[in-house]
């Protein structure tokens, strides 16, 4: 199956879709993304875009910080997006992954005087983690930017070489995932992750001002756990060593789902397998992010391939 772009305002095969060298973003990261999922029902052969208007409306406020507008509402960016999902002619779950940029190739590092573009992509994009059998995590040695540097609220392209310089080190080191801390040593996110713990019975996250990345999916699984099993979410700062003593940790993102890790520091959390909050949360995920619960029908943007575009 081609991957498909939707670029300069056309819908192409990914392979047509080029930009020059001399690109803005590249060499100074001058750019922003989403991450997005289609979820594709077999049994009702449709797929459920899960929240992609809060997606889009997080790309927004990235554009902000980084002083780019879009050419294009969030209502006209979903209905763009399922058109790209349909033309893709794509029948399992993708990945859709909308990305605006500094366009003008120049060279000099601002934010200002410069031309600016949007473009969508569609591919697939396999488990990111381990969701069935868990993950093994470590401390990272790199810390997690601070609000300071570059606002971690937005999903900002130069960020992720934060990320990716803590990701490799854990799997150089024969991690799955790292955690990352703040500037003052308190537990942050994953790499592309944000972070729960059960701990007492309830659930515990760092909060916004701890410089996380405001996930979409951390957001959803607090809801989940409020609404269908009545545990309250406690957003606060977190140390390092309540990971150590939590009864469950788990991972949440729109590549990653809910992952639970098993492990963090040579140490097992919790008894060491999937925690029962953790199993009973993945399992009430499973069922929401294909469409089938009615409560939650705001979160769904159902795309029939059959429909007309
Ligand atoms: N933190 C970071 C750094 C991420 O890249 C992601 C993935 N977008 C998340 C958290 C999780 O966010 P979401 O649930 O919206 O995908």
């Amino acid at each position: 199956m081609p991957d498909y772009a939707f670029f300069h305002k056309q819908f192409m095969p990914l392979a047509e879709a080029k930009i020059g060298i001399l690109t803005h973003a590249l060499p100074y990261g001058t750019a922003c993304f989403e991450g997005i999922r289609g979820n594709w029902d077999s049994a009702q052969e449709r797929f459920c875009i899960f929240r992609i208007k809060d997606h889009y409306k997080r790309m927004f406020d990235s554009c902000r910080l980084l002083k780019m507008n879009l050419p294009y509402s969030i209502d006209e960016f979903c209905q763009l997006t399922g058109e790209l999902l349909v033309r893709s002619g794509y029948q399992e779950d993708v990945y859709i992954r909308p990305l605006a940029y500094k366009s003008s190739e120049a060279i000099g590092v601002r934010l200002h005087n410069l031309e600016e573009d949007v473009f969508i992509i569609v591919t697939t994009l396999p488990s990111y983690l381990d969701i069935e059998n868990g993950v093994r995590c470590c401390t990272s040695s790199w810390r997690r930017v601070d609000d300071t540097m570059i606002p971690p609220r937005g999903k900002i392209c130069g960020i992720y070489v934060n990320s990716a310089l803590a990701k490799t080190e854990a799997q150089e080191s024969g991690f799955d995932e790292a955690i990352l801390l703040t500037q003052d040593g308190h537990v942050c996110e994953g790499s592309g992750e944000n972070i729960f713990l059960v701990s007492g019975g309830k659930l515990l996250t760092p909060p916004s001002s701890d410089n996380i990345l405001l996930g979409i999916t951390r957001d959803t699984v607090m809801k989940l756990a409020k609404n269908e099993l009545g545990i309250d979410t406690i957003e606060r700062q977190v140390d390092r060593s309540e990971l150590y003593v939590a009864d469950e940790c788990f991972f949440t993102g729109t590549a990653a789902n809910i992952a639970p890790i098993l492990e963090i520091d040579h140490r097992p959390i919790g008894t060491g397998g999937i925690g029962k909050v953790t199993a009973k949360l993945q399992k009430l995920f499973a069922k929401v992010m294909l469409g089938r619960n009615p409560k939650y029908s705001d979160w769904y943007h159902i795309v029939s391939p059959k429909a007309p575009i």
